[in-house]
């Protein structure tokens, strides 16, 4: 059965950013206002996350980090009413299947537990923990499974690697406050905000992207909700790479969504260049299926012409107006 784990969380668990990506989620899940992270030797070593949400009942703990342990799907239907981040259970349990994985945590505010997995090995549960919310430490990624150790890049990359998902992921919740700590050195800290303000705190480094030269666009009236932080047509890329779409609050890639930014604008930009746009989707959740890779990049959207459309004329008609 621990080869059997170990394969399956090379599906799911690539490297250390995945395991931020899936502790994130589960964050986010249990409602935390706040997530510091804090990683070493590019996670290699230690990936370390807290949060102050809801916390994990203690008869639950032993339960985590078993296959397919999800406490959000109760039944098919509810895979088609998803608002949760997590539904498939197998987060935790395939990075405890590769790694030392300790999980402390308070149930709203009652005396701490704490739970650790070494590498598919179950321990007793014993108390202590935080005071509030949840602390999950994952110590050795892959330390016993060198064939995919030897494929981690160095640790400034893996490093690089936490911190792009980290910001991609906080780009969609700017109502949570994130850090990210690396080495113990706190490299970012994004306070709670609001959708602009975040992608520009997010981007803050970015010299061409300069606040004035900034704009929201939104669509409420169309069977789609949609918003957009996105670029007037006087700034410009050389590449797409800063066209993002979220769909549900999830990063997706999806040519054809990208490609209806870059249509709305159309003649408005020079030939060759391309928009910033940070478009999230609300759709109804029975409209979109997510269950497709495990990292969660895919969805399947049905009436993909009519939300291909409905982008098309958002950003077509704001972004002109813009023009004097
Ligand atoms: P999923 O997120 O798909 O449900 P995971 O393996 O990521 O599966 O997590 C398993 C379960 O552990 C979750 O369903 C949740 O009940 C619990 N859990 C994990 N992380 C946290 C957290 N930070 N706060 C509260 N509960 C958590
Ligand atoms: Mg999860």
């Amino acid at each position: 059965p621990i080869v059997a784990q170990r394969i399956a969380a090379g599906e799911v668990i690539e490297r250390p950013s995945s395991v931020v990506r899936e502790l994130i989620d589960n964050a986010v899940d249990a409602g935390a206002t706040t997530i510091t992270v804090a990683i070493e030797n590019g996670g290699l070593d230690l990936i370390s996350i807290m949060d102050n949400g809801s916390g994990i009942a203690p008869d639950d703990l032993p339960l985590c980090c078993e296959s397919h342990a999800t406490s959000k799907v109760a039944s098919v239907d509810d895979l088609y009413h998803l608002s949760t981040m997590g539904f498939r259970g197998e987060a935790l349990y395939s990075i405890a299947a590769c790694s030392r994985v300790t999980i402390a945590s308070s149930w709203h505010g009652q005396s701490p537990w704490s739970m650790t997995v070494d590498n598919g090995r179950k321990e007793e549960p014993v108390p202590g923990g935080p005071s509030t919310g949840t602390k999950v430490d994952v110590e050795g990624l892959f330390k016993f499974i060198p064939a995919r150790r030897n494929f981690m890049k160095r640790a400034s990359a893996e490093a690089a690697s936490c911190r792009a998902v980290m910001v991609e992921k906080s780009l969609a919740f700017p109502s949570i406050e994130f850090r990210l700590l690396v080495d113990d050195s706190l490299r970012v800290h994004f306070p709670v905000t609001n959708r602009k303000e975040r992608v520009l705190d997010a981007l803050a480094t970015d010299k061409n992207l300069v606040r004035s030269e900034t704009m929201e666009l939104t669509d409420h009236a169309g069977r789609f909700d949609l918003y957009a932080v996105c670029s007037t047509p006087s700034t410009f890329r050389s590449d797409r790479s800063h066209i993002k779409v979220y769909v549900n609050n999830r990063p997706i890639e999806d040519y054809a969504l990208v490609q209806a930014v870059t249509y709305g604008y159309g003649e408005m930009l020079p030939g060759g260049s391309f928009p910033y746009c940070y478009l999230f989707i609300s759709v109804d959740p029975e409209l979109a299926d997510f269950n497709i890779h495990p990292a969660k990049r895919e969805v399947k959207l049905r009436n993909k012409a009519e939300i291909h459309h409905q982008i098309v004329e958002m950003v077509r008609t704001q972004v002109r107006r813009t023009i004097p």
